[in-house]
């Protein structure tokens, strides 16, 4: 899987790297700015009634459940580790919250980092087995109207449905071609990249103007190569959890959420609740408190990563 995603991988941080050569004095703001601000979004919720669920289901769980526990967990953590840093919610109770929703709750509280957590699942194996023969009972025409009857042994078949194995973690960063509905995102949220006081240079807020764009365009490439980033220490946490990571990836549809926010921003698959062990695991205490961990881990990697003062003598250097 990994050999899948790497060259992948390498090309994006690439274009992250150019990014910031193209930037320069500005690269502040983007993928070097402190992380302020971190936002935890537990996926799906409770609709109101057991027959309405959002999300995946195992056996015996519930994806909604499964992600709210796991986020109430990093929040606590996060909040542990590092309290200057805000951490704030998208669904701070069980209810559901809509995704639009979630992405507007992020970028009106200028988010630093979305982090979306959820759990996977796959659809039952389906088996058809023999399982010995019958007798059949048939009739062919004789002479006139005269039916023959005969009989021949046929096989007899049985459907059975098996969990499907499929497990391991993996992390989701959003669609390169999906760039342009962050680009709009990122436009219309043009604030965002006015927190940083430490800038002395005044940012040129009127986003019609070509440059402001250009400059825009070249930030949601740094924050896709942030993103990357971020999930692929996220799938390392895990690996060094002794988890099976499936690898970063990138999705193409369904993940609106993240195309909408103008932060760096990752989607966590947990595990698969269909298969028994992993469901087990991520149902346990320990287990979602080892996930949490990872996860609070991951950030705080991160956070040390971007934040490094190289970084920003980097930044120094160029505006000479
Ligand atoms: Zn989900």
């Amino acid at each position: 899987m990994k050999k899948n995603w790497l060259p992948g991988i390498a090309s994006l941080l690439m274009i992250g790297l150019v990014a910031v050569s193209f930037t320069g004095k500005r690269n502040a703001h983007a993928g070097v700015a402190k992380i302020k601000t971190i936002i935890i979004d537990a996926g799906h919720g409770f609709k109101g009634s057991m027959s309405s669920p959002d999300g995946a289901h195992g056996p015996n769980s519930q994806e909604d459940v499964i992600s709210y526990e796991v986020a109430k967990k990093v929040v606590a953590e996060l909040k542990r580790l590092m309290p200057e840093v805000q951490v704030l919610e998208t669904r701070p109770t069980p209810f559901f919250i809509g995704l639009r929703e979630r992405a507007n709750f992020a970028n009106e509280n200028k988010g630093n980092l979305f982090v979306s957590i959820h759990c996977n699942s796959a659809a039952k194996l389906r088996e058809v087995r023999r399982e010995g023969s019958r007798t059949e009972t048939y009739y062919v025409k004789g002479k006139g109207k005269k039916k023959i009857k005969k009989t021949r042994t046929v096989p007899v078949y049985k459907t059975y449905y098996h969990p499907n194995p499929a497990n391991g973690t993996e992390t989701y960063v959003f669609a390169a071609h999906k760039q342009d509905d962050k680009e709009d995102i990122l436009m219309e949220n043009g604030d965002v990249f006015q927190n940083e006081k430490d800038d002395s240079t005044a940012f040129n807020t009127n986003i019609n103007d070509p440059i402001v764009k250009q400059q825009v365009a070249l930030w949601t490439k740094q924050f896709f190569a942030s993103s990357v980033k971020l999930a692929s220490i996220v799938e390392e946490e895990f690996t060094a959890l002794g988890r099976f990571s499936r690898g970063v990836k990138q999705r193409q549809k369904g993940i609106w959420v993240l195309q909408a926010t103008a932060m760096p921003s990752i989607l966590i698959e947990l595990g698969f609740i269909t298969n028994p062990d992993e469901e087990a695991f991520l149902l346990s205490e320990n287990g979602q408190q080892d996930m949490a961990g990872s996860i609070t881990r991951s950030i705080k990697r991160y956070k040390d990563l971007v934040e490094k003062p190289v970084v920003q003598n980097v930044a120094e250097t160029k505006r000479k």
